[in-house]
């Protein structure tokens, strides 16, 4: 059995896989497969209803949001929300603790104006920057809930009168959050919700036409959230799988179980890497990710030999990002507390044989 940490396209479990597989072969009983019928058929709609109603549920999404599945990844909406939410004479501010945020920025300031409100490159990213001003006039602040990159996240919604928009890719559905305390939150599906090829957005109605801009209709929200994710043709098989998903986290228990669940496997990571003498956490210990766990060696020359070991034990994905080097576990709600155990044991043969 392999032990998938990957980060993204990730682990999903395996009854997901199992199931999808079926419907590739023959979707409900209808004698075609999922890949082939029409997004417009009877039997698709029912299966976007569901995945929404899955979403609302779960979540615990109040009325006024719309929920839209979108292509395009997070990515596209690093484009989308300033070209939705950013008037031609407003400025919108964003918070930088990494990689995602910095090119969400990025993409925003090709849109319009944007004012870096705090940034924690000084040390690598290895925090969440606490204190700073969110200007009162900003059209939106802008921020990344949980840094895949560098094992960071940030669990409070940081205070402030202006709409919040998070970039929720890698720890969406992993814990709880009041989605009225959002105006807009967006996750590319590829970590805890399914395959790559969809994009969650939930959205406050009001915020539809908040720019003032034209934009073109595929980029549009409203024109979106108007056609029932169905404005052009939607990623069906993507969507389909995310609705597995979903109901094998419903039938665990939901948000509140998987929460538990996912608390138990970053403490239990954690504490290892905090009591291995060969091991060190890379990230400031208030702000480590319970979805990304990244740690390097003491002594960094051991690395390669714990990684070729790490790989025998059938540990997959576990090299850190290039930003980061060292190691980084990927914990999402799929992966069981046994693979967490088994990288555990995994560190603790290697200490043995080290000392
Ligand atoms: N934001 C975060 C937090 C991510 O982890 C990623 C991808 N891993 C992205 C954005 C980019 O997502 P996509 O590849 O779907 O555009």
């Amino acid at each position: 059995m392999k032990h998938n940490f990957g980060a993204g396209p990730c682990i999903l479990p395996k009854e997901v896989f199992e199931q999808a597989s079926q419907a590739v072969i023959d979707f409900n009983g209808t004698g075609l497969s999922i890949l082939e019928i029409s997004h417009r058929s009877k039997e698709f709609e029912e299966v976007v209803v569901e995945t929404e109603q899955l979403v609302r549920e779960l979540l615990n999404v109040p009325s006024g949001y719309s929920i839209l599945f979108l292509q395009g990844g997070a990515s596209q909406q690093f484009a989308m929300v300033p070209m939705n939410l950013l008037p031609a004479d407003g400025k919108a501010a964003y918070l930088d603790t990494g990689v995602w945020a910095t090119k969400a920025a990025k993409e925003a300031k090709r849109v319009g104006q944007v004012e870096i409100v705090a940034s924690s490159s000084d040390q690598n990213y290895n925090y969440i920057p606490k204190l700073y001003t969110i200007p009162t006039d900003a059209a939106y602040f802008h921020y990344t809930s949980n840094n895949t990159i560098y094992g960071t996240e940030v669990f409070d919604r940081p205070a402030t009168q202006v709409p919040v928009v998070v970039d929720m890719s890698s720890d969406i559905l992993s814990r709880n959050i009041n989605i009225a305390d959002y105006d807009l939150i967006y996750a590319g599906a590829q970590k805890n919700m399914g395959p790559a090829g969809v994009t969650l957005v939930i959205i406050k109605d009001e915020l539809f036409g908040k720019s003032g801009r034209t934009n073109p209709m595929i980029f549009d929200y409203e024109a979106h959230a108007k056609a029932g994710s169905m404005y052009n043709t939607p990623p069906v098989f993507s969507i389909y799988v995310s609705m597995l998903n979903l109901r094998w986290l419903k039938a665990k228990g939901g948000i509140d179980v998987i929460e538990q669940e996912n608390i138990i496997k970053a403490r239990t990571l954690y504490d290892e890497i905090d009591r291995n003498p060969f091991f060190r956490g890379t990230a400031a210990v208030e702000d480590r990710s319970r979805m990304n766990v990244t740690f390097v060696m003491e002594n960094a020359e051991l690395e390669a030999e714990f990684l070729a070991l790490a790989k025998e034990r059938n540990l997959i994905g576990i090299k850190g990002h290039r930003s980061v080097g060292g190691f980084r576990a990927s914990i999402y709600n799929a992966l069981t507390i046994s693979s967490i155990n088994a990288l555990v044991d995994t560190m603790r043969e290697f200490e043995e044989r080290k000392k």
